[in-house]
Parts: structure tokens; C-alpha cells; sequence
């Protein structure tokens, strides 16, 4: 596969159309971003980077970073954590409470905001420091110590957080947070935070693509059991009540967040992420999901 050659030809064609959608605004930072960024990266499983367009600029991956949560939790040893959260989609939207009411507050999966909060709750209980240790811990798994949370796009969250306090609290009417309800939804919000550019989530999310093992020097980030779970997981919620779109024009198992970020994965090969801030009407990036299904389409590489 001409993988420079595809990429650029694409990115173009991507280029061309309408770019349709509109900026994450209740994130009030977010709402701040040139809604015109539109980057791509690809990370072969040798290390080889394929760019086009903003690869190299930084951006919140929000939701996107609930893989790495759940992986460092998964990684602390915590089977315990499906006792207190399913692995099934949801068909709803990122941060509704409706299912948790009739489902004894017990998240559908890890991905959706209230699934990631538990995790942060599981986070919470067996780590001295959590917030230092999880950054730390995407750090050890980007291999890049320069990833960071963003403080000002923490609190800009935090300052217009209703529905997730809502969440938090409910599952903690549940039972189902254990923790004090305002540090889990603190590392909830800075795990949200966490900005990369195009070029760094690919390489970073390298792990699942590699059989759990960190591209370049084999480190082992998850098992290939574990690994292979956390794909499925992105395959059937990555994308919310847009998982099985996702699935039917793309292909890969992914996980999208609303700073317009995109990551997919074929397992054995590589890692794309695209970023491009306009999201369309179920929170996902517009152009991010219009470029990879066009790419998918050309490379006819999907998982299917
Ligand atoms: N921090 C965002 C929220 O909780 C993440 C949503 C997303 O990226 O899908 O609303």
C-alpha cells in the first residue's frame, strides 16, 4: 500500500467537500478552536509516519483518552471493574443518564462518560496519587514525556460540567462510586484535557494495533488478550449511538472525542487519527469520519 501517496490523495479530496458540522461550544476552550484545523497521521507498525495537513498540532483528545484510562486499569490487574461496568454499546448519546436508572447505575460500557467516570473511580481507589499516576502512566505508553493535561480546557469543562456531575452523582446513588464525588469527576474532566497532535495519538495508541505491545521496543502496554478487548470495545462504542456507522463505513475499531479527533486501528499493520473540530450532529468529527471512510474505501484494509 502506497501509504503517502493514499493519504495526501485523500486528505485533498476530504479538503474539497463541504466541511459541515459545528465546534464543541459547552466545552467553552473547545469553542475557541479554528474550526478549519484538519490533520492526519498514520503510524505503521514499524514506527513510519504518514502526515497530511495539522498532524503536527496539538489538540484535546477528550474521550479518546477514556482508552487510555481504561487500559491503565485494565493493566493494574482490576477484573473487578466488569462487575461494575458492562461491555455492551449503549445506542445512546455520550452522556446520557437514561439507561443508568433502569440499569441500577451500572454503565453500558467504559467509553461513554459515565463508564470512563467509574474508571476514574477505579483509579481513584488503588492509586496513591491518580491524577499524577495517570498522566505518568500516557506518558509510559506514548513514550513521549511531553504529553500533558490542559488545565485551562480541565476548568473550562469543569465550570460548565452539570451533566457529568449529574452522572457522577447518580452512579454514587448507585453505589457505584466509591470515592468522593468531586475528585473522580476532577480526574474525569483532566483526563478529558489531555492535549497530542495528530502524530502523537497515533503513535501513542500504536499498543493496539501491536498486540498490546508498545510500538518500537515491544514494552508490553496490555496483554494480547487484554488488547484485543479493548479493540472490541472501541469497535462496538467508540462512537456512541454512531458505533454501527462507524463500523459500516469504516471498519476499523475506533474511538472519536469532541475536540474533533479521531483514532482507528487495524490491528497488525497501523494506527490513523485524524483531527478536524467540526463534529456532526452525534458529537463525532465531521471530516474525521468522512476521511476515513474514503481511506478505508481505497485501502478496502478494514478489520471485515
Ligand atoms: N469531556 C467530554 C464530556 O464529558 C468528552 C465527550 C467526548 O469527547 O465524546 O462531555
Amino acid at each position: 500500500m502506497d501509504c503517502h501517496k493514499i493519504i495526501k490523495d485523500t486528505y485533498v479530496q476530504i479538503l474539497d467537500i463541504e466541511n459541515k458540522g459545528a465546534i464543541a461550544t459547552y466545552i467553552p476552550e473547545l469553542g475557541k478552536v479554528d474550526p478549519a484545523h484538519f490533520g492526519v497521521c498514520l503510524t505503521t507498525n514499524d514506527g513510519t509516519q504518514y502526515t497530511a495537513g495539522d498532524a503536527h498540532i496539538s489538540f484535546s483528545i477528550q474521550s479518546i483518552a477514556k482508552v487510555l484510562s481504561l487500559s491503565f486499569a485494565l493493566s493494574l490487574g482490576h477484573t473487578s471493574i466488569w462487575q461494575r461496568l458492562d461491555v455492551e454499546p449503549s445506542g445512546s448519546a455520550f452522556n446520557s443518564l437514561v439507561q443508568l436508572e433502569t440499569e441500577n447505575g451500572i454503565p453500558r460500557n467504559p467509553l461513554i462518560n459515565a463508564g470512563a467516570i467509574v474508571v476514574c473511580d477505579i483509579l481513584c481507589s488503588h492509586l496513591k496519587d491518580p491524577k499524577n499516576e495517570l498522566i505518568e502512566y500516557i506518558r509510559d505508553v506514548a513514550n513521549d514525556p511531553t504529553i500533558n493535561f490542559s488545565d485551562k480546557i480541565a476548568q473550562s469543562e469543569k465550570s460548565n460540567g452539570y451533566r457529568n456531575v449529574a452522572l457522577v452523582n447518580f452512579m454514587k446513588s448507585f453505589g457505584n462510586i466509591k470515592n468522593d464525588v468531586n475528585q473522580v469527576i476532577d480526574l474525569y474532566f483532566y483526563l478529558s484535557s489531555i492535549e497530542m497532535t495528530c502524530c502523537q495519538l497515533s503513535k501513542t495508541f500504536g499498543y493496539l494495533a501491536n498486540g498490546g505491545k508498545q510500538l518500537i521496543t515491544n514494552k508490553e502496554i496490555l496483554t494480547r488478550s487484554q488488547s484485543k478487548r479493548v479493540n472490541a470495545i472501541m469497535q462496538t462504542c467508540g462512537f456512541y449511538d454512531a458505533a454501527g456507522v462507524f463500523a459500516y463505513h469504516v471498519g476499523l475499531p475506533g474511538k472519536s472525542g469532541v475536540g474533533g479527533g479521531i483514532v482507528a486501528v487495524l490491528p497488525n499493520a497501523y494506527t490513523i487519527s485524524v483531527w478536524s473540530p467540526k463534529l456532526n450532529e452525534r458529537g463525532n468529527s465531521y471530516r474525521g469520519m468522512k476521511f476515513l471512510e474514503l481511506f478505508t474505501d481505497t485501502t478496502h484494509e478494514t478489520i471485515f
